[in-house]
């Protein structure tokens, strides 16, 4: 299974407090987790922005005029879905999307553990 784990983030990169709307999430890293021991602590990607959750930052996903990629979240906290997908590239080399809380290929597969 490949499980994203996905956790919520204050714009600070702090655990978002209950009841309080994240701006940020991070996800367990599909590449960077294979062959470490699994009781090690996951290794996670990103602190990547969610849109629209109040922090005034300009969006543009090429980075560009100001603009920071964000990515539009579906409110679900048990099993979120993002989108666009996302590309790791600076760390790990996964592209995928995080769908109900998994992590699937770009090709639209469920990843293996
Ligand atoms: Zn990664």
């Amino acid at each position: 299974m490949s499980a994203a784990n996905v956790e919520f983030l204050t714009i600070e990169g702090e655990p978002c407090p209950p009841g309080q709307q994240p701006q940020r999430f991070t996800f367990r890293c599909v590449n960077g987790n294979r062959g470490l021991h699994p009781r090690l602590r996951d290794r996670t990607c990103g602190e990547l922005l969610i849109a629209n959750s109040g922090h005034g930052i300009k969006r543009d996903g090429q980075g560009l005029n100001g603009g920071r990629p964000q990515w539009d979240w579906d409110g679900n906290c048990e099993a979120p879905t993002f989108s666009p997908s996302i590309n790791c590239e600076k760390h790990c080399g996964w592209h995928g999307y995080i769908r109900n809380g998994r992590c699937v290929s770009a090709s639209g597969q469920d990843e293996p553990e």
